[in-house]
């Protein structure tokens, strides 16, 4: 990742800085299995293929950064069954950092991903050793929280430990970058520590519903609650975030791109147009990119451009970790 020209680090904590992202958060592996249509309830189909690939939403950001050139650490579990050793593999090849990843007896987390021909999955996951990044396990990470410039935070992990990661960073001066995804009812308090805030289209529209019967209408006008589905209504969206008090904000909107807000003003990005081969993972590439990106000093608009090259250069290849570019790769 290039460093701006004339970016110097200036936190007080520079001496202490070892890792540019460090992400807490899930690590699964991913079953994808292809069929031509979905089941119906009680019926058995035949599918396709059926292959293990490495997963989980925080370990897909790592992969993600890393590949990028962040120097990045992970804090999380995996079990001890023979699917910890695929769910790691990517990471170790990325050389992110795993001197904070737990082991724990019972399962890996897994995700079982059914993939039809006209392109809709269907995804469960069983969090299995995710369940155990408790927020004494971060506590117990917190010399490797407080020596990052960002802390990359997802919500596959028990919401607690989520909202601990976060009072720790903040408590230590380290950027938050939080993914709220999937939607889920965090403390605002957690909330407000994000720079940015970073939801899709039904994530926002879930989280201001939330928020609206929590603490009452958002004093930004011209909200009108659905899904957003074009730029100019995403930006409203994220408005009515900040009148929440959350410093910035991003929204993805899959192939229409991402917008924000944040201390700088707003700005729209178009998705790049790439041929689409699968866009499983999109969402993680771009958030993984972006705290890089931030992480190198670049301002929130910049990296979220960077973010949507490495999220479009995604698409166009299978699976999630693996079809993220490396730092020399060249970007649409
Ligand atoms: P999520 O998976 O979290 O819902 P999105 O679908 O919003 O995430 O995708 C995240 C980003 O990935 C988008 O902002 C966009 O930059 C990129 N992206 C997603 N789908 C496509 C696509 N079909 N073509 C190009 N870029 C895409």
């Amino acid at each position: 990742m290039s460093t701006p020209a004339g970016w110097a680090p200036t936190d007080r904590r520079r001496s202490s800085v070892r890792w540019d992202v460090v992400v807490v958060g899930s690590t699964n592996v991913d079953l994808v299995l292809t069929v031509a249509r979905h089941p119906r309830p009680g019926e058995t189909l035949i599918g396709g293929s059926g292959e293990l690939f490495a997963g989980g939403k925080g370990a897909n950001q790592a992969v993600a950064a890393a590949r990028l050139g962040a120097r990045t650490a992970m804090v999380g579990a995996v079990g001890g069954d023979p699917n910890a050793a695929v769910a790691l593999s990517e990471l170790t090849a990325a050389d992110v950092d795993l001197e904070a990843m737990a082991r724990v007896p019972g399962p890996t987390g897994l995700a079982v991903v059914t993939l039809a021909d006209d392109g809709e999955n269907t995804i469960v996951v069983v969090p299995g050793a995710n369940a155990a990044v408790t927020p004494a396990v971060v506590e117990a990470a917190r010399a490797v929280v407080g020596g990052a410039r960002i802390c990359l935070l997802q919500a596959e992990i028990p919401l607690e430990a989520v909202t601990r990661a976060a009072a720790i960073a903040a408590a230590e001066d380290v950027r938050v970058v939080l993914n709220l995804a999937p939607a889920c009812q965090l403390p605002i308090a957690t909330l407000r520590l994000a720079d940015p805030l970073v939801v899709n289209e039904h994530e926002v529209a879930l989280l201001l519903g939330w928020l609206r019967a929590e603490d009452g209408p958002s004093p930004a006008p011209a909200v009108t609650g659905g899904t957003p589905a074009t730029h100019a209504e995403a930006l409203a969206a994220a408005r009515a975030l900040r009148a929440y008090g959350v410093r910035s904000v991003v929204v993805t909107l899959g192939r229409l791109g991402a917008v924000g807000i944040g201390a700088d003003g707003e700005w729209s990005l178009p998705a790049r147009t790439v041929p689409v081969r699968d866009t499983t993972g999109a969402g993680d590439a771009f958030v993984g990119a972006l705290a890089a990106a931030l992480a190198a000093g670049h301002p929130l608009a910049d990296a979220a451009a960077t973010a949507t090259g490495v999220a479009a250069f995604s698409v166009q290849r299978l699976g999630a970790q693996a079809s993220y570019p490396w730092k020399d790769d060249p970007l649409p």
